[in-house]
């Protein structure tokens, strides 16, 4: 047996559980879009994965523990995917983290080679 809709009058199938011309629940409720006030989305999403990446990146590097730059490095990049979502928030932190992180790594790997150049030289007996 056919039903029709009590908003508009259009014809309903069995199934439908709202009408497909104006939305009315089959079931005689009022319209959804009607009743349901959806709050507001927040105009600017907090992007706080790019602040965390900046301030991770920032902080490892001033403490030369380098081997928080490569975390502060995905923070960031992902802060900068991110702040595409969040209009834009967030980026030039995600921007900045990046760069400082791959300072940061940059002086870890040189002072590594350094490192490692210094401990050979060592090792194979040559003093200044
Ligand atoms: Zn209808």
């Amino acid at each position: 047996m056919a039903k029709f809709c009590i908003n508009c009058g259009k014809e309903l199938g069995d199934t439908d559980k709202v009408c497909s011309q104006c939305g009315t629940p089959v079931d005689g409720a009022a319209p959804a879009q009607a009743t349901t006030v959806v709050a507001p989305a927040r105009a600017q999403k907090s992007n706080g994965l790019a602040l965390a990446g900046f301030i991770v990146s920032l902080v490892s590097t001033i403490l030369c523990c380098g081997s928080f730059n490569v975390i502060s490095l995905i923070l960031s990049i992902v802060g900068a995917v991110k702040a595409k979502d969040c209009g834009g928030n967030g980026k030039g932190l995600a921007i900045a983290g990046i760069i400082i992180s791959a300072i940061g790594l940059i002086l870890l790997i040189v002072l590594t080679i350094f490192g490692y150049a210094a401990a050979i030289i060592e090792e194979a007996g040559y003093s200044y």
